[in-house]
């Protein structure tokens, strides 16, 4: 998938194809509003991210529009710095939706992730987050971060350590920010079906917010970034402020 190219008729989405992204995405409103109502939650006040890598800008343009329609909060998110370029698209450009980065940061790409979002999820060691005040610094530019925290324990997953120890030096370092402002925690839930093993993660993800919130007088730390297209109702349940949606709305992503 990486360095895919997109085809040629990237501006067009066929009838059929629209009605089969509304029809997706009225399942995953249909299953976060469900989850919700069982907690007690307003579905409205989650923000719904949309998972943008490999999608075209048609695909991507007709779900904000559907997704606004219908009164939700919504944001887009990439996770590619290579496919940053695609949000000028002219049916993209113009649309006000608030745009975050949600992928793994190379300290060489910081410079166009700072430019293109006003919220970067994905702050996973002590070196990117100079990477990006420097960056913003030079850009003159202020810009909302999260801090990814590894909660699964999988090797793979990018993130600090899910402890307090951990996430405190890291929570302080972005305080002491003029241009950086901690927003909250971000994580993958772990990659399984076992539904108990996802919730044990996205709930430690909220203890810990609360921890770190509490223990660090840090009040501004309000957003859980955590759920995805398989695992939603878990994070809304565990309390997500925003849910980062892809395939449940896009359908599968080509391999
Ligand atoms: C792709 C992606 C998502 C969305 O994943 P789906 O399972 O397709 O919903 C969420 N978060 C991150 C960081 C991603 O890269």
């Amino acid at each position: 998938m990486e360095g895919m190219t997109l085809s040629s008729d990237d501006s067009t989405l066929g009838p059929e194809q629209a009605a089969q992204l509304a029809a997706r995405l009225d399942d995953v409103l249909a299953r976060l509003d469900a989850a919700a109502e069982g907690t007690g939650r307003d579905s409205r006040e989650i923000t719904l991210l949309l998972a943008t890598k490999t999608r075209r800008p048609a695909e991507i343009a007709l779900a904000v529009q559907l997704l606004r329609e219908r009164g939700r909060t919504v944001a887009v998110g990439e996770n590619r710095a290579q496919e940053i370029a695609k949000h000028s698209d002219p049916l993209l450009a113009d649309n006000e939706v608030p745009r975050h980065f949600i992928g793994r940061l190379q300290t060489n790409k910081a410079r166009d992730v700072v430019a293109f979002a006003e919220m970067i999820h994905s702050v996973d060691r002590e070196g990117i987050a100079d990477a990006l005040e420097r960056r913003a610094e030079m850009a003159g530019l202020s810009r909302e971060v999260l801090v990814q925290v590894n909660t699964s324990g999988e090797e793979s997953k990018g993130g600090f350590a899910p402890t307090l120890e951990a996430l405190a030096p890291i929570v302080e370092r972005l305080r002491a920010s003029d241009v950086l402002r901690p927003a909250g925690l971000m994580t993958i839930g772990a990659n399984t079906t076992d539904a108990a093993a996802v919730r044990e993660s996205l709930h430690l993800l909220r203890s810990l917010r609360d921890e770190v919130r509490e223990r660090l007088g840090a009040e501004e730390l309000v957003e859980l970034s955590m759920g995805m297209s398989g695992d939603l109702e878990i994070a809304v349940e565990e309390g997500a402020t925003i849910v980062r949606l892809g395939s449940a709305i896009f359908g599968a992503r080509p391999a």
